[in-house]
């Protein structure tokens, strides 16, 4: 049933009609601990009972364990990129100069947290290899092994309907041919020359998310096919011991609606039946939006989603996703959190403000308490625009918006301040 209230998507151009009817699904929770704490008794009872045990991971015998089996963020420290921080140089100074040590204190110490690096052009492939060598750098100096948190965002006819991030490649101009040749091919061969370094790629933010419900765009309607081609091929291409794929599943406000979340997990199958027999570790979200991990206060907009909040949304897309057989294992942007009122609509996405930097990534599922998902991470790196709309001032997306850096820092989570 459709009922009449409307709702814009995350980058909005079209309106989409959404039906609120929906059952809330709770997945099926078997905590990984207490897979494990089985294990470890039946290893117990067997080495007790004079039997030789082998310490296996659980599953069957000698089966290889392949990476996209283990959550690769335990034990290891989301690369911290200094060129990121090097741009927060400015937050820094700015709060001293004003005399507010309290701000440029939490500064320095957002400075230190993992982020993603945003390679989403060719020229942008050298990203790559100054992430590589001050990773190395990093991991040689702490002794603690890293994970290098990258973006793969260079489709061609990105950003279809918001258009606030276009890119460089086009499907009229040969595009499709020249992102797996130049920009594909080369990235994955840089992964694969790392073998010390253990990488989570996000492949390609918002085209799945267009995919689903902006195909009434006729500028989307053009791009699908060669979005799916291009990501499958994408997935094909970083199936490496090292690298762990989260395909991008946009947000719960633009995909966790009740008759959204069976056509996410379509296209998601749809994908992956091309890319097969690759595989992914499991899904992004909301990757440069604003939703909260767990909400403190619903905003009213939320108001009939399941996907309130992207805890929920997670947990609302994973059932789908096992239908479809698929891993359902998520990594959650909360580099930026808006805070409750900050949006009119769901559908505000660009430069919100009041929003504060979120909680800090964390694989701990004390804080996380959902076991789909694998860690919260911070993937657009507050203080980069989203383009030219939202808070006053803002520049083209991507480019540095200090004011928004520092109203980020005021607007801190507490464990970024206790960090
Ligand atoms: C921009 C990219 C930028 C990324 C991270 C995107 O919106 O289009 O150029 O690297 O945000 O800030």
């Amino acid at each position: 049933m459709v009922d009449d209230q409307l709702y814009k998507t995350c980058r909005p151009s079209v309106l989409i009609i959404t039906d609120h009817h929906f059952s809330n699904h709770l997945p099926h929770i078997i905590y990984s601990s207490q897979v494990t704490m089985r294990a470890l008794s039946l290893l117990a009872a067997l080495s007790a009972a004079g039997a030789t045990v082998t310490a296996s991971p659980v599953g069957p015998a000698h089966a290889p364990r392949a990476l996209s089996d283990s959550n690769p963020f335990v034990g290891k420290k989301l690369f911290a990129n200094p060129k990121w921080a090097s741009k927060l140089e400015d937050t820094y100074k700015a709060f001293t100069s004003r005399g507010d040590s309290e701000n440029a204190a939490v500064v320095r110490k957002v400075q230190k947290i993992g982020s993603f690096v945003w390679v989403s052009s060719r020229s942008g492939l050298s990203e790559i290899d100054e992430a590589i060598q001050a990773a190395r750098a990093e991991q040689s100096r702490t002794g603690q092994k890293q994970i290098v948190g990258l973006v793969m965002y260079n489709i061609p006819d990105r950003d279809c309907s918001a258009g606030e991030s276009a890119g460089e490649l086009s499907t009229k101009n040969d595009g499709l041919r020249i992102y797996k040749e130049q920009f594909v091919k080369p990235y994955a061969a840089k992964l694969a020359a790392a073998k010390d370094l253990q990488f989570a790629v996000v492949v390609e933010p918002d085209s799945l998310g267009n995919s689903v419900t902006n195909s009434a765009v006729e500028f989307c309607k053009q791009a699908i096919p060669t979005y799916r081609e291009g990501i499958a091929f994408a997935i094909k291409s970083l199936q490496l011991d090292n690298v762990a794929v989260y395909l991008d599943a946009a947000n719960g406000g633009w995909l966790g609606w009740g008759d959204s979340l069976p056509k996410a997990a379509d296209e998601i199958a749809t994908i992956l039946s091309m890319a097969s027999p690759a595989k992914v570790r499991g899904f992004s979200t909301n990757v440069s939006n604003y939703n909260p991990y767990l909400a403190t206060k619903r905003d009213s907009f939320t108001s009939g989603s399941p996907s309130y909040d992207e805890s929920h949304y997670a947990s609302s897309l994973a059932p789908y996703l096992q239908q479809h057989g698929l891993p359902a294992h998520f990594i959650i942007d909360q580099g930026r959190v808006a805070y409750p009122g900050a949006r009119k609509d769901w559908g505000d996405w660009c430069n919100v403000n009041p929003a504060g930097f979120g909680h800090i990534p964390t694989t701990d599922q004390s804080v996380l308490q959902n076991s789909n998902v694998d860690a919260i991470v911070w993937i657009k790196p507050g203080g980069e625009s989203d383009g030219q709309c939202g808070l006053k001032g803002a520049p083209i997306a991507g480019a540095w918006f200090g004011g928004y850096a520092e109203m980020l820092t005021g607007n801190a989570d507490a464990s970024v301040k206790n960090s």
